[in-house]
């Protein structure tokens, strides 16, 4: 599958905002937006003019870069929220939110998504009982997501379990003594902690 591999930091300073794609780094002091915060390559620091076209394309690449997605990938979400009753920019966000590489990020499993995607793609999770390792997994109220059984005593999960840094958006429980949690009910729009203009996505796909 076509992967993007450039700079993680190189998509903030391009945003222009922090997406939080490299873990603890990103509340460093090391976080590259905050040591230099302009635009990568040679005009970064110059002064454009953005049309409107250009401000929802950033809009639009800003949010589908924090959720780690390609655009094909970000392109079949939006279909899938426009075919839902109500507001296509805010189930288009909780779609997203509720995929299962996002909420073993947001349960604390990991320290960024990317992180957290390939916990999901190496099958060290299961959603009520059963492995999961398909990332865009859309997790539904009422669903059990644990760390599988016999993936408990590996180092990486031993010492989560120490660190306990857990930080739960309330739509999602999680214990990290057993190393489960669950989907207390679905995601909301002020659940969503990125600062995106959904309705700017909705126009530029509309055009
Ligand atoms: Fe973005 Fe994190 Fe890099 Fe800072 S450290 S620029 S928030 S990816």
């Amino acid at each position: 599958m076509a992967k993007y591999t450039d700079s993680a930091c190189r998509v903030c300073r391009r945003e222009g905002t922090k997406l939080f794609l490299k873990g603890d780094r990103c509340f460093s002091g090391k976080c590259a937006l905050t040591k230099r915060p302009v635009a990568p390559g040679q005009h970064g620091t110059g002064r454009k003019k953005v049309s409107e076209y250009g401000l929802q394309l950033r809009e639009k690449q800003k949010t589908r870069k924090a959720y780690g997605l390609l655009e094909k990938q970000f392109r079949l979400n939006f279909d899938k929220a426009e075919k839902m009753k109500g507001a296509t920019g805010v189930n288009m966000l909780i779609l997203l939110e509720r995929r299962l590489d996002n909420v073993a990020y947001r349960m604390g499993l990991a320290s960024s998504r990317a992180q957290a995607r390939q916990l999901v793609n190496h099958a060290h999770l299961t959603v009520n009982g059963h492995t999961v390792n398909i990332p865009s997994y859309i997790v539904k109220a009422g669903d059990v997501v644990a760390v599988k059984e016999t993936r408990k005593n590996r180092e990486y999960f031993k010492k989560l379990a120490e660190t306990k840094k857990l930080n739960l958006p309330k739509w999602l429980d999680f214990n990290m003594d057993t190393l489960e949690g669950k989907v207390l009910a679905l995601p909301e729009r002020e659940d969503i902690d990125l600062s995106i203009a959904e309705n700017m996505i909705v126009e530029f796909y509309s055009r």
